[in-house]
């Protein structure tokens, strides 16, 4: 199947519960994330039909650690020949084998359980993978200008990318999600360090956002982030007026899980 354009040059990869991205780039590809350990097949085949073949991936750009990220890498490094680019927090884990770290508390029940279940997974380590070059906030990468942005709080080393193209066109990771709406990621090893995140991205200008996962935003992309984060801080408000009127945190639980659109 070929996939999803969504922007001059960038492809959106649909896999099973996340995406994955090829930017064409300097003449050759650029691979954002990997999904899962059972993905590279699906990853080939898109290059392909893009009319490229795996060893035009000059790059292999990871948001972070987590597996449904970094589950293919190894596979796809082997099949592409590509260096991979990282920040070094979760670079750390990757070179190690390690599937990322706790994550901590997080608001809304929803949230919550899937943060209990998620630690609870039995702690099977990767084959560990070369990070081949370090990239820090705002680091710019040799292909057509594009920049990563230190953005933690989901890992302490999620990076986020911009493309100056069309606009600017963000590569969102984990740092929040578009499934139903624009929102939240459901888990953070800290929230609020990723609410601070947020906060950083929606202050830049772009035009289209790609999210691992959920749907692509193509027009007016920055405002979509700037109106979710006025609705978190109205959440937080509702929420700690109750709190302070004396209806327990299960209130604040829920008014918090109702914000998260
Ligand atoms: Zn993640
Ligand atoms: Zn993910």
């Amino acid at each position: 199947m070929r996939p999803k354009a969504v922007a001059e040059g960038v492809c959106q990869v649909s896999l099973r519960g996340v995406n994955v991205f090829l930017i064409e780039a300097g003449g050759g590809l650029v691979l954002v994330d990997t999904g899962l350990r059972n993905s590279p097949p699906r990853i080939t085949e898109s290059i392909y039909s893009l009319g490229h073949l795996p060893q035009d991936v000059a790059a292999i750009v990871v948001t972070h650690a987590h597996r449904d990220h970094v589950g293919g890498l190894a596979e796809m490094v082997r099949r592409t020949g590509a260096e991979v680019w990282m920040h070094p927090d979760d670079a750390a884990l990757v070179r190690a084998g390690v599937w990322g770290r706790p994550l901590g508390p997080g608001r809304g029940r929803t949230r919550d359980a899937l943060r209990r279940a998620m630690n609870a997974l039995p702690e099977a380590r990767h084959e560990p993978v070369a990070v081949v070059h370090e990239l820090g906030d705002g680091d710019e990468l040799p292909f057509d200008g594009l920049r990563a942005l230190h953005t933690p709080g989901h890992t302490a080393g999620h990076l986020a990318l911009l493309l100056p193209r069309g606009g600017g066109l963000l590569f969102v990771g984990d740092a929040a999600s578009n499934m139903v709406h624009t929102g939240l990621s459901f888990v953070y090893e800290d929230l609020d360090e990723g609410r601070r995140s947020l906060e950083k991205l929606a202050a830049l200008e772009f035009e289209a956002a790609c999210f691992a996962h959920g749907r692509p935003i193509r027009k007016q992309a920055s405002r979509r982030f700037r109106d979710l984060m006025t609705r978190l801080d109205a959440a937080d408000a509702k929420a700690a007026g109750r709190a302070a009127a004396g209806a327990g945190p299960d209130a604040a639980a829920a008014a918090d899980d109702s914000g998260e659109r």
